[in-house]
């Protein structure tokens, strides 16, 4: 028996992290690669099973890519919606891995969960409202408001706000639905068919930087304006690899805002949004964080008993 100690999920789309932890102290990590949902939930439950006979965790979260069923609404909650991911659209999440534990188990998306761990460890320790954006793949945003991850019918899924493009860019953008929402005009694979290159190569004053840091200041404002968010914390390979990026947009900000909320000048604008604090560890931290907010009730998630 082992007082304080959680066990984490992060499913992503290419691998899966499985952990036991206490507060922010990762004691074990295991990844399996993203295969099929029989293969790759099937063995991180086994791994479950293994973890709770040995460590004897007291909640489990599950920090997944979306888009997931989480609204009290649905009627296959936990389970994958439609998604592009070949074989994982109504995949059972919930059901298979909190099989495999009993005890209190939360589930949110991977965007969530790191907002949360940036918010218990991170970036924007103690505060209660924030955003986190994670510019990568994709565009994708956690909201944190008055403590609590926004969940209403499902997640929010404001990395496809629709932006005013800079005047004078014609690129069709890359999102399958919208073509140039926040998403098709500043991913990474945005940049990458806007310039024929990957933007952890893209030379720093490559013109094509400008229309994705003004989309981007366009999104934050939005966001700033909708939510009165704290801290907007940038994550992501493209946000947190490419640091210019994000000098860019913050620069930008205070004319989207056209002077409007005038309290917020260029120096609190720049303490307002600021790069993630714990890098390639905000997935799996977040997931033991959502185990932290299933145990102390905190959730708008889905936690139950998990019930062998
Ligand atoms: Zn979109």
């Amino acid at each position: 028996m082992s007082g304080g100690l959680r066990a984490g999920v992060e499913l992503g789309g290419t691998k899966t992290i499985a952990v036991i932890g206490r507060e922010r102290e990762i004691l074990e990590r295991i990844a399996f690669p993203t295969t099929t949902p029989d293969e790759t939930l099937g063995a991180v439950a086994d791994q479950l099973r293994v973890w709770h006979r040995q460590y004897q965790p007291e909640a489990l979260g599950i920090a997944s890519f979306g888009p997931i069923a989480l609204g009290a609404r649905h009627v296959v909650r936990g389970h994958m919606l439609p998604t592009p991911k070949a074989g994982w659209s109504g995949a059972d999440i919930l059901g298979v891995l909190s099989g495999a534990m009993p005890g209190p188990v939360a589930l949110h998306t991977d965007v969530t969960a790191a907002a949360l761990a940036e918010q218990r460890w991170g970036a924007a320790r103690g505060l209660e409202d924030l955003v986190y954006i994670t510019v990568g793949t994709g565009v994708g945003m956690g909201i944190i408001a008055g403590g609590r991850p926004v969940t209403g019918r499902m997640h929010p899924e404001a990395g496809h706000l629709r932006v005013p493009r800079l005047p004078g860019d014609d690129f069709a953008g890359v999102c399958l639905f919208h073509g140039d929402c926040l998403e098709g005009l500043a991913s990474g694979p945005a940049i990458a068919a806007r310039t024929g290159m990957t933007a952890d190569v893209l030379p720093q004053d490559h013109p094509a930087w400008l229309p994705v840091a003004d989309a981007l200041a366009e999104g934050i404002a939005a966001l700033m304006l909708t939510l009165a968010c704290e801290r907007i914390v940038i994550g992501g390979g493209v946000g947190l690899g490419r640091p210019h990026l994000l000098a860019m947009a913050k620069a930008r900000i205070a004319a989207k805002l056209g002077g409007y909320l005038p309290s917020l000048d260029d120096a609190e604008i720049g303490a307002m949004i600021v790069p993630a604090a714990l890098g390639s560890d905000a997935g799996p931290l977040g997931a033991l964080a959502l185990a932290e907010l299933a145990l102390t009730g905190g959730a708008s998630v889905p936690a139950q008993d998990g019930g062998c």
